[in-house]
């Protein structure tokens, strides 16, 4: 595992080390199978405990700061990430910039009675070498430190709960990084229902209209229906723009006696948004099963009006068009 360290330098820390230790019985143990070749890597206190701070995956798709403002080659910065989440000598935060999609540390270091806290993007070079020291040299002071068995428990006991800090700050970040989930209805939100209606004809259409004062109107029952329908004016273009910033899903009933509504639905989404839509659909009379931020519907029906995220009433005086819908969920962001 080859790394490209610009100011890491773990031979120097080394021979810290070594001027510090030599001839005490455990640490000349350590240094069995090290030489001037060995890497940080080979250690361990690595191999054990600070490889399982994962921030390769951690930080994965994001910039860092520190990077852009000091000297540090990604490999320094994900070892020095490594080394403070894993610290048990210093407390982190891990500082999350929405609109640049950068990370930045906040380290706070107790020295001498005081407690220092600075952000990793702010220190120079030297700040950042003598950085590199502290944690290394934690690590090498534990690996050699005789405790007794309650010691050593009490020991693993604060790595395990550093671990588990750093899962919980990560997936908190993580979920920072999710787009809020948005569904569409389709009927009178996406889809203009009287605009398939009126390219049926007539006589088709009496056979589904009531046939009685008892009987209701069947006409979303007609085969074929829901294929001719055409959108509805700025929903494909909002569509488009709300993809940008939310994981966006159609969310929509098909009559349960007209079967050719659900493979026509899925027609219609792959003639006008398939580039959106593709696989993200979902066709239910429980709306309210599914789990979401926004739900956009012009009826409270099927689930809607006991969604639990929220929803946004397409066609009411709130929402009476695409134009509203937009600036309050782009607006909203
Ligand atoms: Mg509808």
């Amino acid at each position: 595992m080859d790394k490209d360290y610009l100011i890491f330098d773990f031979q120097s820390i080394l021979t810290q080390q070594k001027e510090k230790h030599a001839g005490e019985e455990r640490f000349d143990k350590l240094m069995e199978s090290v030489d001037e070749n060995s890497v940080i890597e080979d250690m361990p206190f690595y191999k054990d405990y600070l490889s399982q701070f994962d921030v390769e995956q951690a930080f994965d798709g994001l910039n860092l700061s520190a990077e852009e403002e000091t000297v540090l080659s990604r490999d320094d910065l994900y070892l020095l990430l490594r080394l403070v989440s894993a610290s048990l000598s210093s407390k982190y935060k891990i500082i999350y910039d929405k609109p640049s999609n950068t990370v930045d540390l906040s380290i706070t270091v107790e020295s001498g009675g005081q407690s220092v806290t600075r952000n990793l993007a702010d220190l120079g070079s030297s700040q950042l070498k003598r950085l590199f020291e502290i944690y290394v040299n934690e690590l090498f002071e534990f690996s050699i430190c005789e405790f007794d068995a309650e010691e050593q428990e009490r020991f693993e006991a604060e790595q395990e709960d550093r671990l588990m800090l750093f899962e919980k700050e990560v997936r908190q970040l993580r979920e920072q990084l999710r787009k809020k989930r948005l569904f569409f209805d389709m009927d009178n939100v996406l889809v203009d229902f009287q605009s398939g209606l009126d390219r049926i004809d007539e006589e088709t259409k009496k056979e589904y209209r009531a046939k009685g004062p008892d009987d209701k109107d069947r006409l979303d029952e007609i085969p074929g229906l829901f294929s001719k329908m055409d959108p509805i004016p700025g929903a494909i273009e909002a569509v488009h723009k709300l993809a940008e910033v939310y994981d966006v899903f159609i969310l929509s009933t098909a009559p349960w006696k007209n079967p050719s509504a659900w493979s026509d639905k899925v027609l219609w989404v792959t003639k006008y948004l398939d580039d959106v839509f593709h696989k993200r659909m979902i066709i239910t009379h429980r709306k309210d099963l599914v789990e979401g931020d926004y739900l956009i519907d012009d009826r409270g029906k099927n689930g809607t009006s006991e969604f639990k995220g929220e929803w946004i009433h397409f066609g009411s005086e709130r929402f009476p068009d695409w134009d509203a819908v937009l600036e309050y969920l782009l607006g909203n962001k």
